[in-house]
């Protein structure tokens, strides 16, 4: 089987910014369209995109197990920064496998089959209206004009684990598959659309007429296309219509980018049904084991070194609390609590009671030469009895006059 492909996106004629993101790489086909404020939406589809890239050039894993991942890569991301919390994406991805194509689907993006002139819609929207329609609460007509048609039950990223709807084809030569998101199957009916996949034959016509029509018919979102025309033959032909792919070439990156500008809320669809959490859980650390250790014994030491100087500082104290001394303060004669020394510049005492008693005159006397080193006492009213014997030596000595009352 050979396969021919183009593919497009289109910002639309509405929206500041691309939210849609698509890879065409044969064999991988997919198409992502994200929603959420500020950049949430941009952020999402491309995550969503990347990481199915990465895991499926592993070789590892099946298709919805990828799209798993995929899922957990965006919630991750959403539960970790703040500014992209609560996005979403939807995902749509084709892989050709020998002469089968493997489908893997959530959200409301859509694979149609053109055979034999019929337009067949492959994937069921992950929708409100979709299920009240298969609940047959709501016509398909009704459906398709239905204010809140953009209302989604199933969405990439918005919860931790997500239902991944899986399909299988085996294509016959003629066949066209087209991948497209809302953009597009919003503003054309299946006819119209049908019209242009019988009518325009090459593929590249045919995506560039879909982006065409769906700019004319309003363009109110971003329109994304991938078709992918089945031959008789071998591979697979990627094309991408020049005029209508806006492709940036990163350096490094020789594959072409979906180009994402600056991006706005998606004005026409609610936010997605998940849990809308307010706050960002802390990002585990990424600090090695053996340094987190460090850090703890190190704390620890800290920790213990401090509490060891706050104990020695109010054993200190209490022991300072327990001694009386009889010293000089300003000349006078003065009781001191603490001890009559300095350390380290701290002064271990304070003055309680400071007397009238010339120092000087104390001093003159032989027995209180020393005062001034203090002269320690056992309690208050021990220094108290001393403060009074000098009051009583120096009358007796005449130097001083009797104590004022
Ligand atoms: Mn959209």
């Amino acid at each position: 089987m050979r396969v021919v492909v183009a593919a497009a996106t289109d910002i639309g004629q509405v929206r500041d910014g691309n939210e849609d993101t698509y890879v065409a790489e044969d064999p991988l086909f997919a198409l992502a369209d994200g929603m959420g404020g500020h950049r949430g939406g941009e952020v999402a589809s491309r995550i969503a995109i990347e990481t199915l890239e990465r895991l499926f050039a592993t070789g590892e894993g099946t298709l919805p197990e990828l799209v798993r991942e995929a899922n957990r890569a965006v919630f991750e991301r959403s539960m970790s920064d703040r500014a992209v919390s609560g996005m979403g994406t939807t995902l749509t991805v084709a892989v050709l496998e020998g002469d089968r194509v493997r489908l893997a689907h959530v959200g409301d993006s859509r694979a149609y089959l053109l055979r034999d002139g019929e337009l067949r819609q492959v994937t069921e929207d992950h929708t409100l209206v979709q299920r009240m329609v298969t609940e047959g609460e709501l016509t398909e007509v009704e459906a398709e004009v239905h204010p809140h048609r953009n209302i989604l039950i199933r969405v990439v990223g918005v919860e931790p684990n997500v239902d991944v709807d899986e399909l299988e084809m085996t294509p016959r030569p003629g066949d066209r598959l087209l991948l497209c998101s809302d953009g597009l199957h919003d503003m054309l009916s299946n006819q119209h659309i049908a019209r242009i996949l019988t009518a325009e034959r090459d593929p590249d016509t045919a995506v560039r007429r879909l982006i065409a029509d769906a700019n004319a018919a309003g363009g109110v979102d971003n329109i994304t296309a991938i078709l992918l025309d089945f031959h008789n033959g071998g591979g697979a032909e990627a094309r991408d219509p020049e005029t209508e792919t806006r492709t940036i070439l990163q350096p490094g990156d020789p594959r072409p980018r979906t180009a994402t500008a600056g991006t706005v809320g998606r004005g026409g669809r609610a936010e997605p049904t998940g849990p809308a959490e307010p706050g960002s859980p802390p990002r585990p650390s990424a600090r090695p084991l053996a340094a987190r250790i460090r850090w703890a014994k190190l704390a620890t030491s800290i920790a213990i070194a401090v509490a060891v100087v706050v104990i020695a500082f109010v054993g200190l104290r209490m022991y300072l609390d327990t001694q009386w001394y009889v010293g000089v303060s300003d000349g006078r004669v003065a009781v001191f609590r603490g001890m009559p020394t300095e350390v380290a510049g701290f002064d271990l005492h304070h003055v309680v009671v400071e007397t009238t008693i010339p120092a000087e005159d104390a001093q003159a006397l032989a027995l209180y030469r020393d005062l001034g080193e203090g002269i320690t006492a056992n309690d208050r009213a021990e220094a108290d009895a001393i403060v009074e014997r000098i009051r009583e030596d120096l009358a007796a000595n005449g130097a001083f006059p009797e104590p004022a009352p």
